[in-house]
């Protein structure tokens, strides 16, 4: 099954063009990386897929549903940001029920899932406290475990280790990895991040000024940038 499909996908603010017939196929439990400049698109194509904007024009298909006008709830994602968007007021075990409490889902079921999601990112320690009162590494989790615990078909990141220092950073991207062997569910990763591109992605795809430059392997990128744009993303020598 294919996760998630993009077929001639434009998004315009006004009559700024933001992304540029973009066609694209996900596979289950494939882990893609979008990399390009800033400002060229990324985020906005995130927020499409999520259903968080509306592509001006082309078809999403996410399972093989179509899922143009389909609410964000709805569509069988889950999104990480960069800026963690935990509650305050709520404590770690709330933050991550929370979205399955809004779509109703039985109690234990809830408290499963937290359970399951805390273990796997080490975050059993902390379910009662507050986000003021955990690292920014921890919140990431938090923000992640809120992720896992709808379990997606598609999870979709962006940026989400750019507030993070160095070795957190790479701490947090070998869990990340580890996460993705274990669900078996499909990632799209928004990063600037070389090291992290080259190591997360089954694919990356490099975007520039709204249009896919191009798709490829990290191998196939490395050893065959389509020109030198895509060669200075990934550190090729050109
Ligand atoms: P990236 O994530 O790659 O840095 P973005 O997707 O955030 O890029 O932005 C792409 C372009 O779209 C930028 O020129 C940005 O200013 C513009 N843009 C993003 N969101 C909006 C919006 N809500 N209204 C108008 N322009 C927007
Ligand atoms: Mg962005």
């Amino acid at each position: 099954m294919t996760a998630l499909v993009l077929d001639d996908v434009c998004k315009a603010f006004g009559k700024v063009e933001v992304l540029r017939n973009i066609d694209l196929a996900v596979e289950d439990g494939e882990f893609v990386v979008f990399v390009g400049p800033s400002g060229c698109g990324k985020s906005t194509l995130l927020r499409v897929i999520a259903g968080l904007e509306d592509a001006t024009s082309g078809r999403i298909a996410i399972g093989g549903q179509p899922v143009n006008g389909v609410p964000p709830a709805k569509r069988g994602i889950a999104m990480v940001f960069q800026s963690y968007a935990l509650y305050p007021h709520l404590n770690v075990r709330d933050n991550m029920a929370l979205g399955l409490k809004q779509e109703g889902a039985p109690r234990t079921l809830i408290a499963e899932r937290v359970a399951e999601a805390s273990r796997m990112l080490e975050l059993g320690a902390y379910l009662d406290r507050r986000p003021a009162e955990l690292s920014g590494g921890q919140r990431q989790r938090v923000a992640i475990g809120r992720a896992i615990v709808r379990q997606p078909r598609l999870f979709l990141f962006d940026e989400p280790l750019s507030n993070l220092d160095a070795s957190l950073r790479m701490n947090t991207r070998i869990e990340i990895a580890a996460l993705h062997r274990s669900l078996s569910a499909a990632m799209i990763y928004v990063t600037h991040d070389q090291t992290e591109a080259m190591t997360l992605a089954d694919r990356i795809v490099v975007l520039r000024d709204g249009r896919v430059e191009q798709i490829g392997t990290p191998m196939e990128l490395y050893n065959n940038p389509a020109n030198r744009f895509v060669a200075g993303f990934l550190g090729a020598p050109s």
